[in-house]
């Protein structure tokens, strides 16, 4: 499937769900309340006349609350001049560092399925994207660190690594973490870690950043963002941690994309970071909720829901009702349900998809919106395929 096919099937199904009145969980747009003091702080700043370029690394106050917060919650040191750089987004940020550390000729290892910025940045660098894949285990996904280790050749530059991780929902294990720092520090790869779902985790789950592995400081940037811990998708604002010399290098690409951005959002963020825990927590508990509302749609549709730790979204194998391939599938849903859902092959790079039958819902949805989703689906035990 090309490149080019891969984004119209978020086109296609946005247009299907408008066109069908459906309800959208294909998106990974959050449909939920952010912190009132949040929003409070950008009024106030911009009314202040925040509202020019700030520094290109970004508001120092930002990068200090960035600093405290790595420190805090994961005992990671980092210097607010020099180790932390504000991106517009994770977005920029990865493809910042795709630009910076890669290049024609250079291999990057990510995981698959994967994020679908990680293989745009790859065409943008010139890097070529090897993927080893997430392999099924139980209800769930795991690493297959001989799949990792057979992905790395005496090209491969950089890995990528996503935890909390989009489309799957999986939160990697210490164990694992371990296996994929082995790598890195075997081979004297440069980790980039994607972890915007770190405030996200369900069940006991536990983020743990890669930097925090023992020999992975010195060679991990670590990306997060403001978008899905604060539902603020629309504001792009990032960070960057990492040792100077790697975010300085970041920074060079950075400062000839946007330069910087986004000022008022900076000044309020940098406040509401240091209360972000306390806002977790209850953001927490809405998404698991959520997320069983929709689970048990699934279940009595007859699908089989994997387990999701972590994120906004839900896979679904298809086959108890009869279909082989979740692009089919998902043409067909709006149709049967009035629900819009997105085959998870569209963040596969490897094809043919191993897994094409898996599809992928998301639950960052009001409660209503999902108890009528789940309501919908349910009815789906009982109507026959429409082809
Ligand atoms: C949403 C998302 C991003 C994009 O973050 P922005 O801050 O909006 O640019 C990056 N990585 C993953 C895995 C995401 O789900």
């Amino acid at each position: 499937m090309s490149r080019a096919s891969e984004t119209s099937i978020f086109t296609e199904m946005t247009e299907l769900a408008r066109r069908t009145g459906s309800l959208n969980l294909g998106q990974g747009v959050p449909d939920l309340d952010s912190p009132a003091a949040l929003l409070d702080g950008v009024s106030r700043a911009l009314l202040a006349g925040d509202n020019q370029y700030p520094p290109a690394h970004g508001l120092p106050a930002l990068r200090q609350a960035v600093a405290a917060h790595q420190r805090r919650r994961y005992g990671l040191d980092w210097d607010p001049d020099g180790e932390v750089l504000v991106t517009t987004g994770a977005t920029e940020a990865l493809a910042s560092a795709f630009l910076a550390l890669s290049g024609p000729g250079d291999e990057v290892v990510t995981f698959d399925p994967c994020y679908d910025a990680y293989p745009a940045g790859a065409r943008l660098s010139g890097a070529r994207l090897v993927a080893a894949p997430l392999a099924p285990d139980g209800d769930g996904f795991a690493l297959d660190a001989d799949a990792l280790r057979a992905a790395v050749t005496p090209r491969t530059r950089m890995l990528v690594l996503n935890t909390p991780h989009n489309p799957l929902g999986k939160v990697f294990t210490r164990a694992e973490l371990a296996a994929v720092a082995e790598v890195c520090v075997a081979h004297d790869l440069v980790a980039v870690t994607d972890e915007v779902y770190e405030h996200l985790t369900y069940d006991g789950a536990a983020h743990v950043p890669l930097a925090s592995l023992p020999g992975m400081r010195e060679r991990t940037l670590t990306i997060s963002s403001a978008g899905k811990t604060f539902n603020v998708t629309g504001w792009k604002v990032g960070w960057v941690t990492g040792p100077a010399r790697l975010v300085a290098a970041v920074a060079s690409v950075k400062q000839w994309l946007t330069y910087a951005s986004g000022t008022p959002y900076q000044a309020a963020l940098a406040s509401a970071l240091d209360g972000v825990e306390e806002w977790a927590e209850g953001l927490r508990r809405t998404l698991r909720t959520g997320r069983d509302l929709l689970a048990d749609g699934l279940t009595r549709a007859g699908l089989r829901p994997r387990r999701a730790e972590a994120g906004y979204f839900l896979q679904a194998d298809v086959r108890p009702l009869g279909y082989q391939d979740g692009a089919r599938f998902c043409r067909d849903l709006p149709g049967r349900a009035g629900v819009v859902a997105i085959p998870t092959s569209a963040f596969r790079v490897a094809r043919p998809d191993p897994a094409p039958w898996l599809v992928r819902f998301s639950f960052c949805r009001r409660h209503e919106d999902l108890r009528e989703a789940a309501a919908r689906l349910a009815a789906l035990a009982a109507s026959q395929p429409a082809s």
